[in-house]
């Protein structure tokens, strides 16, 4: 039993490091956030923070605050989920960082059952909404 708990986790924060590796995708400046969707052990969708497709490669503006159509690591994860043949029901997203409401909500929504995280974030009702929805959340502090 405790062996398979050790596997868990050592899988967990294997992803978590690819998530991490992923978010240096981002072309965000003020930061870089990155997802994986992992089901049955097979990743089946990854994402990172930045502006929609067919849009300039820059997230903020002239003034370095984040332009509001830049979409999270984890919205583009599910949307490309929903943009292909796989189904995220009953997956596991793995995210550098805590998400945030509006991510929580899709995250919700999709049918997705746990978040692995491993930054805290100073507002936390995206993770209270996920809790509150009956979603198992696991903190992973990876430090590199
Ligand atoms: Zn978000």
């Amino acid at each position: 039993m405790g062996e398979k708990i050790d596997k868990q986790l050592e899988l967990d924060k294997r992803y978590l490091r690819m998530a991490l590796i992923w978010a240096e995708n981002s072309y965000c400046l003020r930061r870089q956030v990155g997802a994986l969707i992992v089901k049955d052990n097979r990743i089946i969708s990854d994402g990172f923070n930045g502006t929609p497709s067919g849009f300039e490669n820059v997230c903020e503006d002239e003034n370095n605050v984040t332009k509001p159509y830049v979409l999270h690591a984890e919205a583009n994860a599910i949307t490309k989920v929903a943009a292909s043949s796989n189904s995220s029901k009953d997956a596991t997203i793995y995210v550098t960082s805590a998400p945030c409401i509006e991510c929580a909500k899709l995250i919700i929504q999709s049918g997705i059952r746990r978040v692995v995280y491993s930054e805290k974030y100073r507002v936390e009702d995206g993770l209270k909404l996920l809790e509150r929805a009956g979603i198992t959340l696991d903190y992973i502090g990876i430090t590199e």
